[in-house]
């Protein structure tokens, strides 16, 4: 599970994301990401039931939101063991 990946699971687990809004949150760790990106990995998240969305219109157009599933979280879970792991074997 890459760092986009994982983060877009972690934002879309605390409240539900959308393309432009998780383009810019990844942009502000740092990390120069494009829409040509973000979409195909979105969807390649929902396409394996680890992001689930909705699209809600907002002032006229319609926009898709994200939110992550059970499995998503189970996943998510997972990954914070082993970057715990990581974290506490490069610092230490
Ligand atoms: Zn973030």
């Amino acid at each position: 599970m890459g760092f986009i990946k994982l983060h877009i699971l972690y934002h879309a687990s605390k409240e539900p994301i959308y393309g432009v809004g998780i383009m810019e949150e990844i942009g502000r760790h740092g990390y120069a990401v494009s829409p040509g990106l973000i979409y195909p990995t979105l969807k390649s998240l929902e396409t394996q039931g680890l992001l689930k969305s909705d699209k809600q219109v907002i002032e006229g157009k319609v926009r898709k939101y994200y939110e992550t599933t059970e499995k998503g979280l189970e996943l998510l879970n997972e990954s914070k063991k082993k970057i715990k792991e990581l974290v506490n074997e490069v610092l230490n």
